[in-house]
């Protein structure tokens, strides 16, 4: 059984990790090409994207693909759209691999934004000159902020982005999770943060920031998710995805 993983998380790793030792299926691991030097897969790799809808079926279809596996990051809205709409299309099964969005806790002071839009606004209404911001939503998000001119921005990602931001104060923290609690304190201190600015990513892997902002009293402003298209199932950890997928695999074989 041949199962595409479309990747990008620390979660679709894992998942590829149990795939490549359940001898009954092979797997493809695909990435999106984003960033310059990305972790390698246990499993055989494509990198870009498949050309929207139409040919992420011609994919599917050429390699006899029966099954998918979304565990792309839950701001990757666009590409869990395509895999609903082309296993749709073709009658296969879709999995999400899902991750739980981050709750604000006791001593947490968060103001939820619904996009990186009005993070921005927030932060021009709400904000101050010479505010000093970590800016942790993606190299690719920077664009959002750039008419923000009075504070300092902190810009947190895994490649120096290009084409480089044109904030009038910057600094660039070139990084990749999973990151540290101590590390984390550290950074806010060290940077003089008194704003976060970042994603409801959820998951462990970037969750220290959350707990230094905590403990450092220092405000997050919490870009919420987007809608993510419904697959046949969200499952939240690889080993009930492979469980889903076994049972799948089991389906198949007995109706044949
Ligand atoms: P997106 O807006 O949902 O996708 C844009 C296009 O990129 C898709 O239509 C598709 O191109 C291509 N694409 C996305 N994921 C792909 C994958 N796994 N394999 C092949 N093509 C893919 O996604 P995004 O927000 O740009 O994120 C791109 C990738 O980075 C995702 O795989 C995601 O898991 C990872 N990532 C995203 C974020 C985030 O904050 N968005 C954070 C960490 C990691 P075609 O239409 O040509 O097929």
């Amino acid at each position: 059984m041949h199962v595409l993983i479309l990747g990008g998380t620390r979660d679709a790793m894992n998942l590829a990790d149990l795939l490549l030792a359940a001898p009954q299926f092979t797997a493809t691991y695909s990435l999106a090409g984003r960033t310059r030097r990305p972790l390698p897969a246990a499993l055989p790799t494509r990198r870009g994207g498949f050309g929207g809808v139409s040919g992420l079926q011609q994919w599917l279809s050429a390699h006899h693909v029966a099954a998918v596996v979304d565990a792309t990051h839950p701001f990757a809205a666009q590409m869990s759209a395509h895999a609903l709409q082309a296993c749709r299309a073709l009658g296969l099964p879709l999995v999400r691999f899902g991750r739980e969005p981050w709750v604000a806790g006791d001593g947490d002071n968060w103001q939820h934004c619904a996009s990186l839009s009005a993070a921005a606004q927030r932060l021009i209404s709400h904000g101050q000159p010479g505010q000093r911001i970590l800016l942790a939503t993606g190299g690719s998000t920077l664009h959002h902020f750039d008419h923000i001119h009075d504070r300092h921005f902190a810009v947190r990602c895994v490649d120096p982005p290009q084409p480089p931001p044109r904030f009038s104060s910057w600094s660039l923290i070139e990084d990749r999770g999973p990151f540290q609690l101590d590390d984390e304190r550290r950074l806010l201190r060290e940077q003089r943060i008194d704003t976060i600015v970042c994603k409801n990513s959820g998951g462990k892997a970037a969750q220290a920031k959350l707990l230094a902002a905590r403990e450092l009293g220092i405000e997050v402003i919490m870009v919420e998710r987007p809608d993510i298209a419904p697959a046949d199932a969200e499952l939240f950890d690889s080993p009930s995805v492979l469980q889903w997928l076994q049972t799948r695999l089991a389906t198949a074989l007995s109706s044949q």
